[in-house]
């Protein structure tokens, strides 16, 4: 990065805020800002589009699975959703959508990827750096890096070798015709299950390789009518009713999820039953079904990738994989397999998802070197060392029983009230003190304990390196959204602007 000095410490920002990404975090951050009738921030995005997840990730089959009506702005309905579920490109439509309608657009940088954000402590700003070498001041940083942003590869020997097609599910390449095609597929996550059933019936052969099982329990999917639709629109009324109705029935998960795990079984005897009723084959069945209790490892909605598995071009392996080969791989029990594609359905780096050597804090300590114990921040947003910066969808703040477009949305409350206060102030930074932020999550460790992430019986990526549940909010995300109403400076040190 092209070395600005801050030499003077009254020294002016080139923007109040930068925000990085255009996912529903950052264009979110952006949004807020104009309607508070600010235009001091600039938005840097990677990619040539934006939406984030919903702009990289374009698999077949590609869907939420949180009904619309809640998985979207609680300040931006969309009478228009076609299906209580939508699809990817809907979601991408609606957000390019929110950004033309608040004018953000000429705010935002596109192919501009932060590869550094550098705090200077006497200034009191932060300098951040683009891959393409341009470099900028701000007094503040909203990161919406996106949990899911970094994809995942498998470290499986001789990966390299392969001379096939080959690529990450969030990194699908449409022109590759997977027609009449020998593939195999690792992975059986949330986007394999969504996936899975759209290439089953045109590849020649899918080998599906499956670590673990996932739960999977029915999707109650289906389309809304334009009579429907007619109705959100002429009375917005009913879709907020729609919006509450679908936050609490889901909010009352967190009762199984978190408090008494054995309130889920009704769910898991969910997953029994679908697993028996489209699975007839025992061997297969078997397979299938998971070891642990369901909600440990987020809990999945299918209606079609269990048949996609019954199909006869399709093999399910439950073995690993020794090595590939330059035309396909040997799985460990030795069986040669020959391949003409490999898709990796494989996940993302979500516990290390900030990259080493991109975030300096105070000292120009990287953030990566602060989390060596373990990745935490408070309120799972802002992080000791790190002033006037802001991670959105931080430590702790993940859900898996409702949408994360309400803790986005609660944070950007906090964000927002935070910047206010900076400048009502007149402080140069505020940096919350590290014993708050350690008592902090002292208080939610000890909520973990008796969840079923932590005694499900599985294997997750809600643990980091150390085992410390480093993703999930354990409560209701209405106590989350209560405890980021307003920003709370007292809990920060606050050092002025020089006079
Ligand atoms: P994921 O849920 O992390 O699944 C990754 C899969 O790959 C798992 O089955 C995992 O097995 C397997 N795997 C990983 N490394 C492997 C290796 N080295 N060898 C063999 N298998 C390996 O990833 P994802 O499916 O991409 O989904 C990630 C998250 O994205 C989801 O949990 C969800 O939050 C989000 N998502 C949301 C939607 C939506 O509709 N809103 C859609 C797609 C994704 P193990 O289980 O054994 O680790």
């Amino acid at each position: 990065m092209a070395d600005i000095a801050i030499a003077d410490a009254n020294a002016t920002p080139d923007f109040a805020v930068v925000i990085i990404g255009t996912g529903f975090s950052g264009l979110g951050m952006a949004i807020r800002l104009k309607q508070q009738g600010r235009s001091d921030f600039a938005v840097f995005e990677r990619e040539a589009g934006l939406g984030g997840a919903w702009y990289a990730n374009t698999y077949p089959g590609c869907a939420c699975d949180v009904p619309s009506h809640l998985y979207s702005f609680s300040f931006e309905p969309n009478p228009a959703w076609s299906r209580l579920f939508s699809p990817q490109a809907e979601i991408k439509t609606y957000l390019e959508r929110c950004a033309d309608k608040y004018d953000v657009r000429k705010h935002i940088r596109f192919n501009s990827e932060i590869v550094e954000a550098r705090f200077d402590e006497p200034s009191g700003l932060w300098r951040v750096g683009t891959a393409n070498g341009e470099t900028v001041t701000a007094r503040s940083v909203v990161a919406g890096l996106g949990p899911l942003s970094r994809p995942a590869f498998p470290d499986i020997p001789g990966i390299a070798q392969f001379k096939g097609k080959i690529f990450h599910s969030q990194q699908w390449d449409h022109g590759y015709d997977l027609s009449g095609k020998r593939v195999a597929s690792i992975g059986t996550g949330a986007s394999a299950i969504q996936f899975v059933p759209e290439i089953a019936p045109k590849v020649a052969q899918l080998h599906l390789f499956q670590r673990t099982p996932p739960w999977i329990v029915p999707k109650p999917d289906k389309p809304i009518s334009e009579k429907e639709r007619a109705q959100f629109r002429r009375h917005p009324g009913l879709q907020r009713f729609a919006r509450n109705f679908i936050y609490w029935f889901l909010e009352l998960r967190v009762f199984g999820f978190v408090l008494n795990p054995k309130l889920l079984m009704s769910m898991q005897r969910q997953g029994e039953r679908l697993l028996q009723k489209q699975i007839q084959d025992p061997a297969l069945r078997a397979k299938l079904t998971p070891s642990y209790a369901l909600g440990c490892k987020r809990v999945l909605i299918s209606n079609n990738y269990y048949p996609a598995l019954n199909r006869s071009n399709v093999t399910l392996h439950t073995i690993g994989i020794r090595e590939f080969t330059a035309n396909g791989l040997t799985t460990s029990e030795g069986h040669e397999l020959a391949l003409d594609a490999v898709i990796l359905g494989t996940g993302f780096h979500v516990t290390d998802g900030v990259p080493k050597g991109m975030i300096f804090g105070r000292g120009g300590r990287d953030l990566v070197d602060a989390w060596a114990e373990g990745t935490e921040a408070y309120k799972g947003t802002t992080i000791a060392g790190y002033p006037n910066f802001y991670l959105m969808t931080g430590a702790n703040t993940g859900v898996g029983h409702t949408s994360l477009v309400f803790m986005i949305e609660c944070q950007l409350n906090y964000v927002l009230d935070g910047l206010k206060t900076l400048a009502a102030k007149k402080l140069k930074f505020m940096d919350v003190r590290p014993q708050v932020q350690r008592a902090f999550n002292q208080r939610l460790q000890a909520r973990m304990s008796g969840t079923i992430w932590n005694t499900g019986g599985c294997k997750s990526w809600y643990f980091d390196k150390n085992g410390k549940n480093a993703t999930q909010w354990p409560g209701f995300s209405w106590q989350f959204h209560r405890q980021t109403r307003r920003f709370d400076a007292a809990q920060y040190e606050q050092v002025p602007l020089s006079k």
